[in-house]
């Protein structure tokens, strides 16, 4: 067992990026490392028999909250623990798991609250994949959903929360879960989390209520932290702006123990856990992850005041300049940053938005966010190609919307860059 980590200093309760340093290992532990080592074992030898029951005890769920101590490198290791320990300290959660990627921890969560004749409620649009997983792989056992605009009020999720009652009690099955996603991408629209755990208040009361789960790559940590709103479990793809080189996979949940214990009885069962170097490589992220953040998350401003009155831009989808208002209320209310991830809106279609793309030069065109690196893509024809047009138009993804995230170069070579390219166009 480590050292009991140092989380004060007097009365002074220490910030995240200082805990990111040190938090949850002891380098008395691996021959005084300063870093932690890669532990590359499959397996852990017990001190004697009576430790292996008792770890045993913890893994199959005999006992709650995890095991006391390692196993077998399915269930658990010291890198993805330490791991876990300080992804949690983001959003001040009680436990957190980390999987091989943000796929398998968003099945991983489901897997673990749906059955057969539940009813899935959630926000739209989804991440494509977990598009299909809900709509399409799930279908398959008997459970079906319903969903709402991203920007629903909180009266309009009440109706449909009622109508999702209804609807599973005629399946034989109950609302699982709400599962939410905010901001939504390519949109950006953001979701009411406080509104939506209204709303299922007042449909649901306080008994057996179904757990508010939210993807939230976008924002997390820094940006927005949903446990604090009314969410009960926290997903990320680790992928974006945790990892944020650009150089891995990998996903992470975060909430209450009593949320995760039935999400790591299923990751044991079927092994989603990501791998001990993955988990070290996510370590070294996280120690500059409010550096990297917050940069990127200021040379977008400085950006997007560049290009807002362009005469090449049509438009842009940026939580800086939010132009609804029920969207700014829930901006004020939910969140500290405006990210650094937009839609912009070239003046023309396709072809104009492919002359922009081939032109930028710092920019790589790739798909993917919150790396060091500026991406931009074009969703119409890449992540979202085969999405049905006329669904694609409802969401208002449209041909000449072109997807950047910003990453920490300098800001007026970004700038420069944008300019140039857009003259090309
Ligand atoms: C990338 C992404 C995912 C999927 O994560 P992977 O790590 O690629 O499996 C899920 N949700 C959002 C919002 C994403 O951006």
């Amino acid at each position: 067992m480590p050292k009991a980590p140092i989380e004060k200093i007097g009365g002074r309760k220490l910030k995240p990026a200082t805990l990111m340093m040190g938090h949850g290992y002891d380098p008395e532990l691996s021959e005084g490392s300063l870093k932690p080592p890669i532990f590359l074992t499959s397996t852990f030898a017990f001190e004697n028999a009576a430790a292996g029951k008792r770890f045993f005890e913890g893994i199959t769920g005999k006992r709650p909250g995890g095991s006391d101590g390692l196993v077998y490198s399915r269930f658990n290791g010291p890198n993805q623990e330490i791991l876990e320990d300080r992804l949690s300290i983001w959003d001040e959660a009680e436990d957190a798991l980390v999987f091989s990627s943000g796929m398998s921890a968003i099945t991983t969560v489901l897997l673990a609250n749906v059955n057969q004749g539940d009813v899935v409620v959630h926000s739209g649009p989804l991440y494509a994949a977990t598009e299909t997983l809900i709509n399409k792989i799930l279908g398959r056992f008997g459970v079906t959903f319903l969903d709402f605009p991203a920007g629903a009020s909180p009266s309009e999720v009440a109706t449909m929360l009622e109508e999702a009652k209804v609807k599973a009690a005629a399946n034989g099955g109950k609302v699982a879960i709400i599962y939410l996603e905010s901001p939504a991408n390519p949109t950006n629209a953001l979701v009411d989390i406080e509104g939506v755990a209204d709303a299922r208040k007042q449909v649901f009361g306080d008994e057996a209520a179904p757990p508010i789960a939210i993807d939230n790559t976008f924002l997390g940590p820094l940006w927005q932290q949903p446990l604090k709103h009314g969410a009960d479990i926290v997903i990320y793809s680790l992928t974006k702006y945790v990892g944020g080189h650009s150089d891995l996979v990998a996903g992470g949940v975060l909430g209450s123990k009593a949320h995760m214990d039935p999400i790591r009885a299923i990751r044991n069962t079927i092994g989603t856990i990501c791998d001990p170097n993955t988990a070290w490589m996510l370590m070294r992220s996280l120690e500059t992850l409010e550096l990297r953040m917050t940069r990127a998350g200021e040379n977008a401003e400085k950006v997007c005041a560049f290009l807002r009155d362009h005469p090449k831009v049509d438009g842009l989808g940026y939580l800086g300049f939010i132009e609804s208002k029920s969207q700014q209320d829930i901006y004020d209310r939910h969140c500290s940053g405006a990210g650094s991830t937009f839609s912009l809106f070239i003046k023309g279609g396709e072809a104009e938005a492919f002359r922009f793309l081939d032109a930028m030069k710092i920019a790589k065109l790739a798909v993917s966010l919150g790396g060091t690196e500026t991406l931009a893509s074009l969703p119409a024809a890449m992540t979202h190609i085969s999405v049905p047009d006329e669904r694609r138009a409802a969401l208002g993804i449209t041909d000449n919307l072109v997807r950047i995230s910003i990453g920490v170069e300098d800001p007026d070579d970004l700038i420069a860059d944008f300019d140039q390219a857009l003259a090309a166009v």
